[in-house]
Order: structure tokens, then sequence, then C-alpha cells
């Protein structure tokens, strides 16, 4: 079995689009990213290649490199899946956490969990998703920025 964390924040701006674990949400602010800022999906991309020893995404997908501006992070992780399945490795579970303000994360886990599962080629019962404020605490709790963090678990095949 091999354990990983990933982290990533984004700074939140007007006329940005908000996309989170593949799901496209209603929002004033969206992320500044060369991607599509994918906070989630940056974070579990992470915390696989970490429990793999594989280094990240931005060394895999370089922000100096023009073919990943306004890439969807679906990709990325869609890569990083086939990786962990070439070394022989499947998901045993992942946990997340998403740091905003707004939206309310509970009313679009179910269908973040949904695309995930898919992606990693797993149930949907082996992801969880949750979400916390920062309770109106510093750049996040002023709306200015977006965090996620997440744990996974790989087993060997
Ligand atoms: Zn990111």
């Amino acid at each position: 079995m091999r354990i990983g964390i990933g982290y990533d924040i984004h700074e939140l701006k007007e006329g940005r689009t908000l996309v989170l674990g593949g799901v496209t949400i209603p929002s004033n602010t969206g992320p500044l990213a060369h991607s599509d800022g994918d906070v989630l999906l940056h974070a579990i991309s992470d915390a696989i290649l970490g429990a793999l020893g594989k280094g990240d995404i931005g060394m895999m997908f370089p922000d100096t490199d023009q073919a990943n501006k306004g890439r969807s992070s679906v990709e990325f992780l869609g890569k990083v899946s086939r990786i962990m399945d070439e070394e022989g490795f499947c998901l045993g579970n992942l946990d997340c956490i998403i740091i905003t303000e707004s939206p309310k994360i509970a009313l679009y886990s179910e269908q973040m969990k949904h695309i995930i599962g898919k992606i990693l080629a797993c149930d949907r019962e082996q992801i969880n998703v949750k979400g916390k404020t920062a309770e109106r605490l510093g750049k996040i709790g002023a709306g200015k920025a977006i965090e996620a963090h997440a744990a996974v678990l790989l087993q060997k095949k």
C-alpha cells in the first residue's frame, strides 16, 4: 500500500469560470490559472503522484507549456490515472477537503465523486469530498482564494 497527500491553492478573480472536481459551478469568481485551475483535481493528482513517488503535476504539465493553456484538469487526472495503472496500483480510498466561503460544496460533492470515480476507475464509495469555510479569515475568508487538500491510499493490484 502507498499513501500520498496533495495540496493546491488558486487566487479567485471576477469573470473566470469556477470548475471544481470537474463540475462547472455558477459563480461570480473563478480561479486565476494557466489551466482551468481546478484546485480539487490538482490536489488529487498531486496526492496520487506523491504516493507513486512520481513528483507532481507542475513537473508533468508545466505552465510554461502553451499546450496546457486553458486545458481541462480532467485530462491531467486522466493521465495520472493511466500512470497509476501502469505502475500496477489502483485506488484504495481518497479523502478531500475544499476550503472556500462559497459555493456550498455539499450541493456538488456527489457530482464530483461521480466524475472522479470515472476517471480513477473506482466506486464512489471509495471517494469522499467535503467542504469547509475559512470562517471569514484571511484571503480564503474574503473570497479571494480557494484551496484543496487530498489524501490518498493506493493498493498494489
Ligand atoms: Zn492548481
